[in-house]
């Protein structure tokens, strides 16, 4: 009946790939079945065994009374493995997962229970470790987050804020057209953390309404530094959230960091992701071709990935289209989407759009794109984003 408890432990057996590299496939796979077969005797009332793959053996829990039956078969598999004497060799890490307490959907619950498995390997005290504990701990992790954001919103002082740059280049040429200023957040309690990681948090809060104006006063400080260095040519662009451009007074406020910081407007592109025209669409077109006037370039972001028709983006008021990774990565040998690539690229030129290229991780996605008149490319192949110190060694090798 559905009022039972339900939890499943996962055995994950990672190590049993280097048993394959030292002994071979067939010795590994004569110790995974005895291990299989040794569980399956073991195996009390209650407990089903499932293999969910080569090396993780799912044992599922039915109407357990608590967390300490729990860990207690969390011994009792490890006390199995050590009477086989695989134990100390396999070094196993155990997976908790209880699905009533975590609230875990069925096609979720392999997922956890192997995050919480893989926790369990950096596991101090003990082998096992429960998912509800890594919740927990990306619960504590997120408001920590939220606080910091607030924190550095609020805040009139040095912010633990700052860019990587990472080059964008001239197709066929090793020169730099410009560099994408990428954010970073330096936290004491954190670490460093990762756009992707507080760039939606900030979002969700409101938070990255001043946070996206500081970004934006630093990328032109920098720019103003490239001036006085003579890297006056080399365009800067700054992602900006739909939540950014959406707001009325983002043009105003734009244009009181230009003026604060006195540099000029063409050096600056802003990338917008398609989302944000799909917001709304007439006021962010106004939006961007008000800031355009002032001189300001404009790019779609992850270009494909999101909603807007080929149709409406005629009419959008922006000056590059950056195709996303996604198409990028299909510009791999034997992919029959490759063709249309070319095709989308050349449609976009017809616009009156340039194109860049993201994500180029290898050298044969760089030829078709270079051969397909795609006009800048960008991605780890070319250059990884860097810090400040070492973009500007960079330039001083291609843009001198
Ligand atoms: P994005 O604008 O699409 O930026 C590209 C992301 O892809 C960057 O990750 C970059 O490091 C990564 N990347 C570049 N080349 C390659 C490659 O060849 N292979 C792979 N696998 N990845 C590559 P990052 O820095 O973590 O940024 C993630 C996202 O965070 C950005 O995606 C952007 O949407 C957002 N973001 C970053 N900085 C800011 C900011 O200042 N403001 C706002 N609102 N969003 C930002
Ligand atoms: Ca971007
Ligand atoms: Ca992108």
């Amino acid at each position: 009946n559905s009022d039972r408890k339900r939890a499943v432990i996962l055995l994950d057996l990672k190590k049993i790939h280097s048993f394959n590299t030292s002994y071979g496939y067939s010795y590994s796979e004569s110790v995974i079945l005895l291990i299989t077969r040794q569980l399956a005797k073991w195996c009390p009332p209650g407990c089903s065994l499932f293999q969910v793959s080569f090396e993780r053996i799912a044992v599922y829990v039915e109407g357990y009374e608590s967390k300490e039956a729990l860990t207690a078969l969390c011994e009792s598999v490890i006390g199995q493995l050590e009477s086989i004497q695989v134990r100390q060799s396999l070094d196993c890490n155990l997976g908790i997962l209880e699905i009533s307490e975590t609230g875990t959907k069925s096609f979720d619950v392999i997922k956890n229970v192997s995050i919480a498995a893989a926790r369990s390997e950096e596991n101090r005290e003990l082998p096992y470790y429960f998912f509800e504990q890594e919740l927990k701990e990306k619960k504590d992790r997120e408001s920590e987050l939220r606080e910091e954001l607030s924190t550095i919103a609020r805040s009139e002082d040095e912010d633990p804020l700052y860019f990587v740059y990472q080059p964008v280049f001239y197709s066929g040429r090793n020169e730099v057209m410009g560099l994408e200023a990428l954010a970073r957040l330096q936290s004491d309690k954190l670490g460093l953390v990762y756009p992707l990681e507080f760039i939606p948090l900030a979002e969700e809060t409101q938070t990255i309404i001043p946070i996206g104006k500081k970004l934006l006063r630093k990328a032109c400080l920098f720019i103003k530094e490239l001036d006085a260095l003579g890297f006056g040519e080399v365009a800067v662009a700054v992602n900006v959230s739909p939540i950014q451009i959406l707001r009325s007074d983002f043009g105003k406020d734009l244009e009181a960091i230009l003026d604060e910081t006195g540099i000029s407007p063409w050096r600056l592109t802003l990338e917008i992701t398609e989302t944000a025209f799909a917001a709304s669409y007439e006021t962010v077109n106004e939006t961007v071709g008000r800031l355009r006037k002032l001189g300001i370039s404009f790019a779609i972001d992850d270009f494909g990935t999101g909603h807007s028709s080929l149709a409406r983006e005629r009419m959008l008021n922006v000056d590059y289209v950056k195709l996303d990774k996604f198409f990028v990565d299909d510009l791999l040998v034997g992919n029959k989407k490759q063709s249309i690539i070319g095709e989308i690229i050349s449609m976009q030129h017809k616009m009156g759009f340039k194109v860049i290229a993201e994500g180029v991780e290898y050298d044969e996605q760089k030829a078709y794109l270079e051969e397909h008149g795609c006009d800048y490319l960008q991605g780890y192949l070319l250059s990884r984003p860097l810090a400040r110190e070492s973009v500007l060694e960079l330039l001083a090798k291609t843009n001198s």
